[in-house]
């Protein structure tokens, strides 16, 4: 049995990157939220484009009104007005002004902008008969200008391969006209089901048989890390019938996830047949609770088109595999999946609100909720049986509570480690 983190460094060592070049896939922008950059961007475009205005109000010379004030405004002539979305077509020369908008561009001449509320429109006169404005405010020099190429410069880098698209990203890529963009393919995971006792969800259940709710679980989690689950549904605890399974579904996919018999009882085959698979086993157990007997191998296929696969022989009991998932299987996807950083899972801190137990021999997680109260995060603990095969109080988990190994007890009240599983609620 080892520790936790050892066995996520192990696998995270055994988890190939995609390749950049041969694993990648162009889509249309409005499809590529949540995947992987495979190519670094650059733009052809300056931010902004050209110099404009942030702000309502007068594109000015400093030169002229920098000594305006509301006692002796400075009167400016008012040459030509411009909305977003226009081209100036006068200079500025000393004494004029132009009416600008935000977001429109600084004509040419201008270095200044002077907002509407620090000026006031002068009525025509005859002496006067050109709209003028009188500055009643000194602005600081370049005030409101937001220069071209101030947030962005073309040609440096705007994005980098390996970072996950979100909404922020979608919106610098629709900016820089990048209509399309290329992506890792997401990783394919296969699942499949061990068990004589499993029935698929709509068979009606005799005797001893309980439904294949892993298959489910596994594929909603698979989802969930960005990766795209092959559902290989259930094979019965026959050794020869599993081997076959587990031979095919090693051509499939980049992981597999098998789940049940990993442990040592008769019908437990997984690691018999990885290793007559010719399978480097890592990982056969590792001291979590739940969650112990973990199978982590590798599968060399050397005549298919995924040479080497990562096998996760996972726990049967429903619990111990989703935990077991979020703890050692998302990291391996999400490496896989292209990501130069961000594999292994959030642990935040946490106040519990509810007293936590452990054997103490094992690092336990301990389901629940955690809470964003007056800015600090609150862990409750799910009521009912902590069991790993009661998978009924796990429904609206968000977070795992972990108690270290070598302790058996942490009081209401005192600090605890959270690994986050969902969004933490507000109050
Ligand atoms: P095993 O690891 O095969 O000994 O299974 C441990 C426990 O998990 C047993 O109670 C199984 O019935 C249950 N179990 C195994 N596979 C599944 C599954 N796919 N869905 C739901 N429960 C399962
Ligand atoms: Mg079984």
């Amino acid at each position: 049995m080892i520790p936790a983190d050892e066995a996520e460094a192990i696998i995270l060592s055994h988890s190939t990157r995609l390749n950049p070049l041969d694993d990648q896939e162009t889509l249309a922008l409005t499809a590529a939220q949540g995947r992987v950059l495979a190519v670094d961007v650059q733009s052809k475009l300056d931010f902004p484009h050209w110099d404009n205005s942030a702000m309502d109000g007068y594109a000015v010379r400093y030169e002229d009104v920098k000594h305006s004030s509301a006692d002796t405004p400075v009167r400016l002539e008012v040459i030509e007005e411009i909305p977003a979305g226009y081209q100036p077509q006068k200079t500025l020369q000393p004494g004029q002004c132009a009416r600008i908008f935000t977001g429109a561009i600084v004509p040419d001449g201008a270095d200044t902008i002077v907002i509407q509320e620090d000026t006031q429109q002068d009525q025509p006169t005859t002496t006067a008969p050109d709209p003028n404005v009188s500055i009643l405010a000194a602005p600081k020099f370049q005030a409101f200008v937001r220069h071209k190429a101030a947030f962005y410069q073309a040609g440096e880098p705007l994005l980098q391969a390996g970072c996950q698209l979100a909404a922020a990203d979608i919106a610098v890529l629709a900016a820089a006209q990048c209509a399309t963009v290329t992506v890792y393919r997401r990783p394919r995971v296969a699942i499949l089901s061990t068990g004589d006792e499993l029935v698929p969800i709509d068979q009606p259940l005799q005797a001893g048989q309980i439904v294949d709710s892993n298959q489910y679980a596994l594929a909603a989690l698979v989802k969930a890390a960005g990766a795209e689950p092959i559902c290989l549904g259930i094979v019965p605890d026959d050794r020869e019938k599993l081997r076959q399974a587990i031979a095919h579904a090693c051509t499939t996919a980049d992981i597999i996830l098998s789940s049940g018999g990993v442990s040592v009882g008769d019908y437990d085959y997984v690691d018999p047949i990885l290793a007559e698979l010719g399978a480097e086993i890592h990982i056969r157990a590792v001291a979590v609770k739940p969650g112990k007997p973990l199978t982590v191998a590798t599968v060399h296929n050397p005549t298919s088109q995924i040479p080497t696969v990562l096998y996760f022989g996972l726990p049967g009991n429903p619990v111990s595999a989703m935990v077991s998932f979020w703890r050692f299987v998302q990291p391996a996807i999400r490496k896989l999946s292209g990501l130069t950083s961000g594999w292994s899972p959030v642990f935040i801190q946490s106040t519990t609100c509810d007293e936590l137990r452990s054997g103490g021999k094992r690092e336990t997680y301990l389901w629940g909720q955690v809470r964003l109260v007056d800015g600090q995060h609150q862990f409750h603990l799910a009521g009912g049986s902590h069991s790993s095969g009661n998978l009924i109080n796990l429904a609206q988990t968000n977070g795992l509570a972990v108690v270290p190994i070598g302790q058996t007890q942490i009081a209401a009240g005192e600090t605890v480690q959270i690994m986050l599983v969902g969004t933490p609620y507000g109050a």
